[in-house]
């Protein structure tokens, strides 16, 4: 395959943006070599602008679900943006979108949209925090949820206090209040209980983490979450931006059966364009400016472009529900192909998550995620490029299918990965 004119584009906006993106991980940096540059999409499909063809396992990072560019969408956007794209004041869509959200997701009985899962999840954290009148929080090494400054803390060495930033420009102080736990480990979660009586006013957590590939929550870890967090008197907040609507309608909340007091939404929820939401328990989101004292605000919130993606995706997928099942299906015949190709590795899975870990260790948080070889991921998906199959550009990302994906292309993705097992070994 050629990628020169990819490669030219990447070198010229390397010229104007740092590192030639406008998002980090798209920079190919873990993998090597120039990112593709997507010239359109359709279906399950990427077209890049060397002409090369691609099955889609990014999916955007999570919002197509209904692959890319459904008809149906792309409609409600058209028709949408006659009517005018922002008015800074309520609309009837607005209204749509809640009601499709709280009847989904009965736990979120009042919400607030907002334009990015960052927003989303650093408008829940101040909410909990009004709400509780506490400073501290419990985030969990290895999960992401977003770059806002008090979120970015690093892996840590399960250290009590003194959590460090994750980047540069940020404050020690940004990151004080930020308590760090191990994902699976009930233990490392007591423990700050215990240091920090009556003060940690929230605990966020991915439901299913996703973001140092897939980690599947133990047994019983999202239960304990639930009852630790509700004798203390603590916010539970589910970041669901990845799984809300993946994992089946209801999320990794229905999918579990545990209910989180927050949640947080983005990706799907805006079906390919900007949109976020946070939301809750009444008695917390009755915290939220005007009705209450937690101030949050944004000129294009509940953008109605945004909101007519979102509603449109939305019905679709509730007019699809049989669907998750075959996303689930297809993901198991992923994971089986995988395992077969790569015996030596880890592929773990949740739901229609799932991602491979080149490792011998069981991967159930972030220290044994950090035990993959990346060199050998690095080849794993520059095999499958340049097969025709466009995977996340690291190792500690998920892959994404989509609802358009068919039965003879997951069938053609097992060949291609059974034969990588066998030319990479
Ligand atoms: C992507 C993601 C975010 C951030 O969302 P953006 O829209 O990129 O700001 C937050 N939490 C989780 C779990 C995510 O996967």
């Amino acid at each position: 395959m050629s990628y020169q004119k990819s490669e030219h584009l990447f070198e010229e906006s390397s010229k104007h943006m740092p590192g030639g993106v406008n998002s980090p991980v798209r920079a190919f940096r873990a993998v090597g070599g120039a990112p593709v540059f997507i010239k359109k999409a359709k279906g399950s499909h990427l077209y890049d602008v060397d002409g090369n063809e691609y099955l889609d396992y990014v999916n955007s990072w999570g919002p197509a679900i209904l692959g890319h560019a459904n008809d149906k969408v792309v409609e409600a956007v058209q028709n949408a943006c006659v009517d005018g794209l922002s008015f800074g004041a309520p609309t009837g869509k607005e209204l749509e979108l809640a009601e499709l959200i709280t009847k989904n997701l009965p736990s979120v009985e009042m919400l607030r949209l907002v334009s990015s899962g960052t927003e989303a999840v650093m408008s829940a954290i101040r909410v909990a925090r009004g709400y509780t009148r506490r400073d501290y929080i419990i985030k969990f090494t290895g999960c992401y949820h977003g770059h806002s400054d008090g979120l970015l803390v690093k892996a840590g060495s399960g250290a009590i206090t003194g959590s460090a930033p994750d980047s540069a420009g940020i404050p020690e102080g940004y990151t004080k209040t930020t308590l760090l736990a191990n994902y699976n480990d009930k233990e490392s979660v007591k423990s700050l209980f215990e240091a920090f009586p009556e003060q940690i006013a929230a605990v966020v957590v991915e439901p299913v983490a996703a973001n140092m590939g897939c980690v599947p929550p133990k047994d019983g870890f999202l239960e304990f979450l639930r009852e630790i967090t509700k004798e203390n008197g603590t916010v539970l907040i589910f970041d669901e931006v990845i799984t809300g609507f993946r994992m089946g309608l209801g999320g990794a909340q229905g999918y579990y059966n545990v209910i989180p007091d927050m949640t947080t939404l983005g990706k799907i929820i805006g079906g390919g364009m900007p949109m976020g939401m946070y939301g809750g328990r009444k008695e917390i989101m009755q915290q939220v400016a005007p009705m209450g004292e937690v101030y949050q605000a944004g000129t294009l919130s509940g953008n109605p472009i945004a909101t007519a993606a979102g509603i449109t995706t939305l019905k679709l997928l509730m007019e699809k529900k049989d669907k998750y099942a075959k996303l689930e299906q297809y993901a198991i015949q992923i994971t089986d192909a995988l395992k077969e190709a790569f015996p030596q590795a880890r592929v773990n899975r949740a739901g229609s998550l799932y991602s491979i870990f080149f490792t011998k260790e069981e991967v159930v948080d972030f220290e044994s995620a950090c035990t993959s070889d990346n060199e050998m991921f690095a080849k794993y998906f520059h095999y499958l490029l340049d097969h025709g199959i466009y995977v996340a550009p690291s190792q500690y990302e998920i892959q994404f299918l989509s609802m358009e994906h068919t039965d003879e292309e997951v069938a053609r993705t097992c060949q291609i990965i059974r034969q990588a097992g066998k030319d990479l070994a």
